[in-house]
């Protein structure tokens, strides 16, 4: 008698809690771990070339893994999920199937309402390990209807988990949160230390081959050079606490027409299939600052992301979802622009972060949300689309991370669960903290003509356009106040120059209508 034990592709950890529950009953030789290579998934949506071989690259090492560790092994090409694990349960009569809890909603609904059926055998869905609040959840019985902001859900996690406390249980240095210290734009001249990179072995080298034989995607596989292993993924870590945590806090929101990734870590592709667990990360940040190796700002800054927004966003999918998808609080209806699939645009901030992100599947958190769903959410934009764009172009994308992120933080169209105010901004605030507005054909200065930034176009017409919604929300009486500057004859202006930039831009067809492979 077997037992099999089902292990998504983006749950490639170590220490996986269905392996060490079979591993009560049955000795390794009696234990088959099933990893599926779905098409139906990997061709979902055109993802990033990348991430399709990082993900292949990364199952098929932690595959090699497990054989060594005395496990039976299939590594399966099936048309779906469910096609890979029937052929299996027909093959190998386990007497019970094991996996973990997806992180994301379809997946999870397949393994908790549909498996057992569909495979004839019984099915035992265990808790997720990958994130902190499935071992303790600061809000575990929402209210309905009331909104939770991030700061108070960071702090009890970090009380929780004692990271960056005093001896009082108080937050050392004083307080939670250096955000202040932190938003220096960069200086003219800075050194930025390459982050490392990984020459792809036989097994990456033969994925990179499949990959580049789908015929779509975006972006290419053949200069691949992330990390495929827990071994390389840790050297990235130490690489990233050592040589950038240091700098991380003070220019952790600035964008440079140089460099997307700065003094920011790149770890969340590997965070996101466990090839990195979120508490040691944020533990090796906190040893740093106690062996006076990084400053609190920026390790605070650091630990803030992970234990805060992290695990904040995952909390927020799972108590949206599955409207989450569909949210649409500015009634946007307007399709991606053509520009963020080409980068053929003069406006130079969405030139360069476009093709960065299409080239290497990267940009980091600022240029995501103050550039791309700025834009977006100032253009009127549908937030499917604009999620349906990340969820292909990014190499860290997954449905959990994505829609909180995107569809909430960045569209704010979920009624404001995820964030209490848009974040919208104009070209002056691009200017301040970047370096594109150099050299660009626009105006950052300029409201209204034709050589306005639209960025400042389309946010004087967004303010125009939801005056009244916006004058209702506290957050944002400074930038309605704005409106004061502008008689009725620049208003009709913006306006006007709103609706010619718009009509004018070109769009991508509806996502759901793009051709499969
Ligand atoms: P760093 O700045 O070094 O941060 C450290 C780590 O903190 C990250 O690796 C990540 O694991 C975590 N983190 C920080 N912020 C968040 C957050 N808001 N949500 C989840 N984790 C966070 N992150 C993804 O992993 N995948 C996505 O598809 C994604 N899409 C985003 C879309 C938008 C519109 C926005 C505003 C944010 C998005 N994020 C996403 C969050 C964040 O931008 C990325 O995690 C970060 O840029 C990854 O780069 P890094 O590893 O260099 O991050």
């Amino acid at each position: 008698q077997v037992v099999s034990v089902w292990i998504p592709g983006d749950q490639l950890l170590l220490d996986h809690p269905a392996l060490r529950e079979a591993e009560k009953d049955y000795p390794r030789e009696d234990i088959y771990v099933v990893l599926i290579e779905s098409r139906e998934r990997i061709c979902q949506l055109p993802y990033q070339r990348k991430k399709i071989v990082l993900l292949l690259s990364a199952m098929r090492h932690y595959a090699e893994r497990l054989r060594v560790r005395g496990y039976q092994v299939e590594l399966l090409r099936s048309d779906s999920f469910i096609s890979g694990l029937l052929d299996h349960v027909r093959r190998q009569q386990p007497v019970r199937l094991l996996t973990m809890a997806a992180s994301e909603y379809d997946t999870r609904q397949l393994q908790q309402k549909r498996l057992a059926a569909e495979l004839g055998v019984s099915v035992a869905v265990l808790p997720n390990s990958q994130f902190l609040i499935e071992f303790y959840n600061p809000i575990p019985r929402p209210q309905p209807g009331k909104r939770y902001v991030m700061e108070h859900f960071y702090h009890a996690m970090r009380r929780h988990y004692g990271i960056l406390l005093d001896d009082n249980g108080e937050p050392t240095g004083g307080q939670w949160n250096y955000d202040k210290l932190n938003r220096q734009g960069l200086p003219a001249h800075l050194h930025v230390p390459a982050i490392p990179t990984f020459q792809p072995d036989a097994i990456t080298r033969d994925v990179i081959g499949l990959v580049e034989s789908m015929d779509h995607g975006v972006g290419s596989a053949r200069d691949f050079d992330l990390a495929v292993t827990h071994e390389q993924a840790q050297h990235l870590l130490k690489t990233f606490i050592a040589e950038r945590l240091t700098d991380f806090g003070p220019y952790e929101d600035a964008m440079s027409s140089q460099s997307s990734s700065l003094y920011h870590s790149q770890l969340s592709p590997y965070i996101n299939i466990g090839l990195l667990d979120p508490l040691d990360a944020v533990q090796a940040a906190e040893v740093a600052y106690y062996q006076h190796r990084a400053p609190i700002q920026s390790v605070e800054g650091f630990v803030r992301q992970i234990l805060g927004w992290r695990e904040f966003m995952y909390w927020q999918y799972w108590q949206q979802m599955p409207g989450l998808r569909h949210a649409n609080s500015w009634h946007g209806h307007r399709r991606m622009p053509q520009m963020f699939w080409d980068g053929l645009t003069d406006m130079k901030c969405v030139q360069h972060i476009a093709r960065r992100v299409l080239d290497t599947g990267y940009s980091n958190h600022i240029e995501r949300l103050m550039v791309i769903c700025n834009f977006c959410l100032l253009s009127g934009i549908d937030p499917y689309e604009v999620s349906n764009w990340f969820l292909s172009c990014y190499v860290d994308a997954y449905d959990w991370v994505v829609l909180p992120n995107v569809v909430g933080m960045g569209m704010n169209s979920d009624d404001g669960y995820t964030a209490t105010k848009p974040y919208i901004a104009s070209a002056n605030y691009i200017n301040k903290m970047s370096d594109y507005c150099n050299g660009c054909r626009y105006s950052c200065k300029q409201r209204s003509g034709p050589d306005a930034c639209p960025f400042n176009v389309l946010y004087w017409n967004f303010l125009i356009e939801h005056e009244q919604t916006l004058r209702s929300n506290p957050r944002m009486g400074p930038s309605v106040l704005g409106l004061r500057h502008l008689d009725l004859q620049e208003r009709k202006e913006i306006t006007e120059d709103a609706r010619q930039f718009l009509s004018h831009l070109a769009y991508y067809p509806a996502t759901d209508s793009v051709p499969g492979p």
